[in-house]
């Protein structure tokens, strides 16, 4: 099945994939490299095989993120980031751009799959976003495959935290520490920390010593047309390293993390959360083509280059018309594209 009626022209599907943006070293060993372009490749072969079948972008974006998931090498499920409690606390959303149904989840711990919880909550809910032990409460009911908390336990985000408490500092997965919390003092801080997960085994396979945590990026997404001409976006993410007080970014914030309308595009942000949502980036760029007139490449580029400041971030964004446009302000974006007319792309760098 090709999506197209016999004999008439071949309908047109396109899909793009991110796996984090941010200041990824070009002297990350060849090795290492060739094991993140390979997840891409992954993800990305298993997206173009539900849309060149004529499946849904829906189905795709789901498929696609459920196994940027399960790799531990990206910054959600399997491979989440921890918190400061040295626990794993996950967001994820989707949205369908033919109906604008959508939903999401935040701080959620036992789900090895957030994105289909997601999924569900749009599907079996009248709500858009659950949250913590609400969202578990759901989970159980729904049936999704839950798991303990140490699951999403690797050793690389182990010493990342680390590194990350050393200084007092939080780690978006895309950049460097920061100090976030000026406005707390070191007494106010003192003693709000709780027990954590305990480990069980590494299968990200980052040698213990190694400065693999400098490396390594986050969130993942996808966005999807498929050839019945309908758009989808997924996000799924573990968020930043030493997060605390519930912290949750843009990617379970629709609007900002993730944003689908058939009228225009479907847009999945990675980079500063924070800032995703000051901007309402995903949504700006959908605005910018339904009012604006834009291309979904100068919307996209508008966005990231001229309302986000160096080093935010990036996105991956799909037309109704099937252009793709990947525009980032960091130093890289973890990314990948394919489309019905060839398109055929896996990057990390220009
Ligand atoms: N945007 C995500 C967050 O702020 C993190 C990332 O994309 O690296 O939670």
């Amino acid at each position: 099945m090709d999506g197209a009626p016999e004999g008439g022209p071949v309908a047109r599907w396109a899909l793009a994939l991110h796996g984090g943006a941010g200041t990824i070293s070009r002297s990350v060993p060849l090795d290492r490299r060739e094991e993140y372009l390979k997840g891409l490749r992954t993800a990305l072969d298993t997206g173009v095989s539900i849309l060149a079948q004529g499946g849904t972008a829906l189905d795709a974006v789901e498929a696609v993120v459920r196994t940027l998931e399960d790799d531990p090498l990206f910054n959600a499920g399997r491979g989440a980031v921890f918190t400061h409690d040295e626990t794993v606390e996950l967001d994820a959303s989707i949205m369908d751009g033919r109906t604008l149904a959508c939903g999401a989840v935040c701080g959620v711990k036992t789900v090895k799959n957030p994105i289909s919880l997601a999924r569900l909550v749009m599907e079996k809910t009248s709500h858009v976003l659950l949250s913590g032990a609400g969202a578990e409460q759901f989970a159980a009911v729904v049936g999704v495959e839950r798991c303990e908390n140490s699951y999403f336990y690797t050793e690389h985000r182990h010493r990342a935290l680390q590194q990350a408490k050393a200084t007092d500092q939080v780690q978006l997965d895309h950049s460097g520490l920061t100090t976030v919390d000026s406005k707390i003092s070191p007494a106010q801080l003192a003693g709000t920390s709780a027990g954590g997960v305990s480990p069980t085994a590494d299968s990200a396979g980052a040698g213990a010593g190694s400065d693999e945590a400098a490396h390594v990026k986050g969130t993942v997404g996808c966005v999807a047309l498929d050839a019945q001409g309908n758009l989808a976006v997924a996000t799924s993410t573990g968020g930043m390293t030493n997060k605390r007080w519930g912290r949750v970014g843009d990617s379970p914030i629709i609007g900002a993390g993730s944003y689908a309308n058939n009228k225009s595009c479907a847009v999945s942000s990675t980079g500063a959360g924070e800032e995703f949502i000051r901007h309402v980036v995903a949504h700006d760029i959908a605005a910018l083509m339904e009012y604006g007139g834009h291309s979904v490449a100068q919307a996209a580029d508008l966005v990231v280059h001229t309302k986000l400041a160096k080093g935010d971030g990036g996105v991956i964004a799909v037309s109704k018309d099937g252009e793709v446009a990947m525009p980032y302000n960091s130093v890289g974006m973890f990314r990948a594209a394919a489309d019905s007319n060839g398109l055929h792309t896996v990057k990390i760098w220009e």
